[in-house]
């Protein structure tokens, strides 16, 4: 079956190509880039990456290949993982997962692919201008970018593993080379390296700049940060890549993709302004550093940055701006949970130019004497008052217990309320005061918040009550009974041993007894021509979602699960029992349609009495009921 994505494409990137590169794709790997996960049973479990949540519901099943939020309900497999997480197209995930894994594409398909998807143009486009950029800097023309990368401290590894680069100083030379070896002017354009001017010329947008390639968390190239390298007054010092259809400012963190590993690690990052801050630190030893570059730090940028740590370190620049932007940054940071501290950075210096002056060890003592985000911003405020009146302490404390409502954690605020009073020298109950005062605020713009949301689900719901009445809700998971879980649940491994079964017991929708089971098995029958049932379900465009989800769920329970039946059989054993468990699922199935059969005979001869056939088929439904029940003795229910 050739999906549509395909048809639109013009692809013919075949089942086993897909099944190829999702088979070489660890999820865990790929989900555990963006999510920590921590080992549970057959299962893996973290912080949900598509809602907000405290307590982990986000389960992946590396068996499987699949992952399922029991929170929000979201579910699939690695391509949607990266589809819904990175809005990739489902050929992106495809080949970003064939690049990573080395799972070589058929050339044909490679060669088509590029010309049909505008991201992935960009995307080569970005990565060819980075080669390039980056091969120059060994040349003669690019001495003077090395030069000032090596006057910085950075050594050739560092250069490689940042592919730093240098732009020469001409007009035209990305223009010029990339636009000959077949990639189109208006992609050059869009990928933000190329400028179109009102005469309609294009021209180069970084011209003898020192090079800083911007990547994603899975090390794509989306921009570049350029830094001058004249002493032309009238060139500004650093220029950066424009938003592009890759590259959105507000959602990047630079250094992630390199620091990422190094964060995990150590449980915090140090978050920093500048490119040249984050390489001078990786160069120094402190590898978990990152910066918001080309933009002040943004809300997307910390949820980000929250799945690899909960602490976060702000060295931002000593001087008043740096440390303004640092007070903005913390209050933020404390709103997402963070554990915030700041680096105390001497007025006129940057933690790039620490090291360069003191050193790694210099920095090392400056982590070690960070101080606590919430003692920092109280010291600021106190160094602001005039004349310590009541109304000036007052609208410190103010400030400080609205900072405190906003952090998630409530479990925190008896803490900070007691470090606000012994702050200002007030008693708990005063301070406790304001705070409520705040609270109230808060809770009430939760309230808000969640009433917007309940009416927006509402609004939802109606419109897809209309689209389709029938299905949408009906199909429960809730309603199918656990008997037909399992037997859904072997009919999705795609083994030999189920289609035996299959025949042998003549498996159809007729045995099952619920609609919604009914309807799932038809799904599982109609996309069994491969052996991997759950991914061509997953990947397809034909299966409605909720179909997807109770699919989803379905497979992921049968390991999580902790019902007698696995208590009985174990999760382990769980194929090879596959005829056992079969034959008893059946066996109760018939039983629970035989009973069902029972009240409907017994109705009727309450009805017509006279009837001599209801009581044949009450009869004939009792023998067979204790038949089953007596070959059910033993089965846990
Ligand atoms: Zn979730």
């Amino acid at each position: 079956m050739t999906s549509k994505i395909f048809q639109e494409y013009n692809l013919k990137l075949s089942e086993e190509i897909i099944a190829k590169v999702k088979d070489a794709a660890d999820i865990v790997d790929v989900i555990g880039e963006t999510v920590n996960l921590r080992r549970r049973g057959q299962n893996y479990l973290g912080l949900c990456p598509f809602h907000n949540e405290k307590t982990p519901s986000f389960t992946v099943s590396a068996n499987k290949g699949i992952y399922k939020c029991f929170g929000c309900g979201k579910g699939g497999n690695v391509f949607t993982f990266l589809t819904d997480k990175f809005g990739m197209s489902f050929i992106e995930a495809i080949e970003s997962l064939a690049a990573k894994y080395h799972v070589e594409l058929p050339k044909d398909e490679q060669g088509i692919t590029p010309k049909d998807s505008k991201r992935s143009q960009i995307y080569d486009a970005l990565e060819k201008t980075e080669a390039l950029y980056n091969s120059l800097l060994k040349n003669k023309d690019g001495k003077i970018a090395y030069d000032y990368f090596k006057g910085r401290g950075f050594d050739d590894e560092l250069i490689e593993k940042f592919r730093l680069g240098y732009s020469p100083d001409d007009w035209n030379f990305i223009t010029k080379t990339l636009s000959s070896s077949g990639i189109s002017i208006d992609i050059l354009e869009e990928a933000g390296v190329v400028i179109k001017s009102d005469k309609g010329n294009y021209f180069d947008r970084f011209r003898s700049r020192a090079i800083f390639p911007i990547h994603d968390f899975m090390g794509r190239v989306i921009g570049f940060g350029g830094r001058s390298l004249t002493d032309d007054k009238n060139s500004a010092k650093y220029i950066n890549s424009p938003q592009t259809l890759v590259y959105d400012k507000s959602k990047v963190l630079f250094g992630i993709y390199e620091a990422k590993n190094s964060i995990r690690n150590k449980q915090y990052s140090i978050l920093t302004e500048g490119y040249a801050d984050v390489i001078s630190l990786h160069a120094a030893g402190f590898t978990n550093s990152i910066a918001s570059s080309g933009t002040s730090l943004t809300q997307d940028q910390l949820r980000e940055l929250k799945r690899f740590a909960p602490k976060l370190y702000i060295a931002y620049d000593g001087d008043s701006a740096g440390q303004e932007a640092a007070e903005r940054a913390g209050e933020m940071a404390l709103q997402f949970n963070f554990e915030v501290f700041i680096v105390k950075i001497a007025e006129d210096d940057d933690p790039d130019s620490i090291i360069q002056k003191y050193g790694a060890e210099k920095f090392e003592q400056l982590i070690h004497s960070a101080i606590d985000f919430f003692d920092f911003k109280i010291t600021r405020l106190k160094s602001g008052f005039k004349s310590e009146s009541a109304g000036e302490i007052t609208a410190a404390v103010r400030e400080m217990t609205k900072i405190t409502a906003s952090i998630p954690d409530e479990m925190k605020h008896d803490f900070y309320i007691r470090k606000i009073s012994e702050s200002f020298n007030l008693t708990f109950s005063q301070v406790e005061l304001l705070y409520k005062e705040k609270e109230q605020i808060r809770k009430k713009t939760r309230a808000d918040e969640s009433n917007r949301n309940e009416q927006n689900q509402a609004v939802k719901k109606a419109t897809e009550t209309i689209i389709d009445q029938n299905e949408s809700q009906l199909l429960s998971i809730d309603d199918i009974f656990y008997e037909e879980k399992l037997v859904l649940s072997y009919a999705l491994l795609g083994l030999n041993e189920f289609s035996d079964l299959m025949e042998h017991f003549e498996i159809g929708t007729e045995t099952f007894a619920t609609d919604v089971a009914k309807l799932i098995f038809k799904v599982i029958q109609d996309n069994s021509t491969n052996d991997d049932i759950l991914g061509t379900i997953i990947n397809s465009e034909y299966v409605p979602n909720e179909y997807k989800d109770i699919i989803i769920t379905i497979s992921i329970k049968d390991e999580v699960g902790s019902e007698n039946w696995e208590l009985k059989f174990g999760r382990t054993e769980f194929k090879a029992n596959m005829k056992k468990v079969i034959t008893d699922c059946l066996m109760k199935l018939e039983k629970r349609k035989v009973d069902e059969s029972l009240i409907q005979v017994m109705n009727l001869m309450k009805k017509e009495p006279e009837e001599i056939e209801h009581l044949k088929r009450f009869q004939q439904l009792k023998e067979q009921a204790m038949k089953l029940n007596n070959s059910l003795m033993g089965i846990p229910n």
